[in-house]
């Protein structure tokens, strides 16, 4: 057993308002520049919806991720040979109009303009060419379901449900899905790029490029499914969140959690497994590759976990952070927190808390027995597609928790009385309701966010993990 450390985040879309906060003191800090004006590290999409960029969960299109083969990872868009083939022209790269093009307004002429009888106007003007432009397409185009009558069909998370019933006006629903990179166990990004640029740093998890060596070959804005590589036409360099790692150095959280405005983000670090990554990533049944994702993290508290951490140099304020983890809490403890897409087998380490919605009357039986997730507006089926390869069960027990957590909680303060029914049902007991509903609904900071400092190295440069090259799992 190799135990590694991952810095993880969780999401809880129930909270989350759309406000996209999250977006700009990210982009401000680190995306503000030539080459970067269409990077969006974090962005946050409207479901359902078609994304930025465009379509980007349809790997039939965009080939990224991993797929399995006679038993083995292979990246989905080929390895050594098919790089060898295609070095110089990658026919899977999106364009820049499946992002789309930056513009920005020309402002002077509001202040220029000489007198008329008409107030001047602002028009758009393209970033990259610096003419006017039409605006066709945003990183946030959908949102609030804006044009979902035509991007609505091309959403893959529509799989086995009649779309067209979802588009009709009385049956629409919404919910907003903040992204960023997932920083996975096993990336795709690093293990496509011939030249070793990319990798994983062995003390946090955390995926960077390295400047120094890319040579702007773009199969890792490729191999991602996520989307979440992107090329910057200035530098001829690739870039990616960094998870803002010179805060996390200091014990600070990344700055799309700290500015949250619905406090929906949870940062905190978790022990794996390192040795048995491909055989979790390799899973023959895609809607098992949650369980064996799960399977992988360990347990902080279990003291033949703390023994052998301790035995392989992970720092007693690590192990100390792995213990009080929120992330750890969400996904493992109480499996409230699914992960995206894991049928792309990148095994992510962003994970969401599914979307509690209204009770809504389209169920056909109202009164049938536990159809109470039934009766919610989003489908469970379209957020199993999203978070769990389309295996319910889990995003049944995550609802059917947030569901009786409310519910306790309700009697509670309204009746002044526990009533543990609900929570019988879900594997719950009052000792975990307070504990749940203090972290999704009360907790401060510091609690949310539990980011252990890294010594500080002579040399500033941490370890790696992988660098791979050709098409290798790390
Ligand atoms: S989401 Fe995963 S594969 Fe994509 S850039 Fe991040 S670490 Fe790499
Ligand atoms: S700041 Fe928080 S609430 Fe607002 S869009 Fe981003 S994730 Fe959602």
């Amino acid at each position: 057993m190799k135990i590694s450390v991952q810095t993880a985040m969780v999401l809880n879309l129930d909270k989350c308002i759309g406000c996209h906060t999250c977006s700009i003191p990210c982009k401000n800090v680190w995306t503000n520049r030539e080459g970067a004006e269409y990077m969006w590290f974090n962005n946050v999409e409207c479901k359902p919806g078609i994304g930025y960029p465009k379509k980007w969960e349809n790997q039939q299109i965009h080939r990224g991720g991993w797929t399995l083969s006679s038993g083995r990872l292979r990246l989905t868009a080929g390895g050594r040979v098919h790089k060898g083939l295609n070095i110089f022209h990658n026919p899977d790269l999106p364009v820049i109009d499946d992002y789309y093009e930056p513009w920005d307004y020309d402002y002077a002429r509001l202040i220029d303009s000489p007198s008329s009888r008409h107030q001047p106007s602002v028009r758009p003007r393209s970033r990259l060419t610096g003419k006017p432009m039409e605006v066709k397409w945003g990183p946030n185009w959908e949102d609030d379901l804006a044009g979902l009558a035509e991007t609505g069909p091309g959403d893959p998370n529509f799989k086995n449900l009649e779309v067209q019933t979802y588009l009709q006006f009385r049956n629409v629903f919404m919910f907003w899905l903040p992204r960023l990179c997932e920083h996975c166990l096993n990336p795709a990004c690093a293990a496509s790029c011939p030249s070793g640029a990319l990798y994983k740093r062995e003390e946090d998890g955390i995926v960077l490029v390295d400047q120094e060596r890319c040579r702007g070959w773009r199969y890792c804005v490729s191999g991602c499914p996520y989307k979440k590589v992107y090329f910057n036409w200035k530098t001829g360099r690739a870039e990616k969140c960094i998870f803002c790692y010179p805060r996390l150095e200091a014990g600070l959280t990344s700055l799309c959690a700290h500015s949250c405005v619905g406090r929906i983000r949870y940062v905190g670090v978790l022990l794996y497994d390192a040795d048995r990554i491909a055989e979790a990533a390799a899973a023959p049944n895609e809607q098992d590759l949650y369980p064996t994702h799960l399977d992988i993290l360990l347990d902080p508290h279990d003291p033949e976990v703390a023994r052998a951490a301790a035995a392989q140099g992970i720092a007693a304020n690590v192990l100390d952070a792995a213990r009080r983890s929120p992330v750890h809490a969400l996904i493992r403890q109480w499996r409230l927190a699914l992960p995206l897409h894991p049928e792309f087998r990148t095994l992510p380490m962003v994970w969401y808390v599914p979307p509690l919605s209204p009770i809504s009357s389209r169920a056909a039986d109202p009164s049938a027995a536990g159809d109470l997730i039934d009766r919610m507006r989003i489908p469970v089926a379209y957020l199993a597609n999203l978070l769990t390869a389309g295996d319910e069960a889990p995003v049944r027990l995550a609802l059917g928790r947030l569901a009786a957590v409310r519910e306790f909680m309700r009697t509670r303060r309204v009746e002044q009385r526990d009533d543990p029914a609900p929570l019988d049902a879900v594997g719950l007991d009052a000792a975990a309701v307070e504990k749940i509903y203090r972290l999704l609904a009360l907790a401060p900071l510091e609690e949310r966010f539990v980011v252990p400092t890294l010594p500080v190295r002579d040399d500033g440069v941490y370890a790696r993990q992988g660098g791979c090259g050709f098409g290798e799992a790390l």
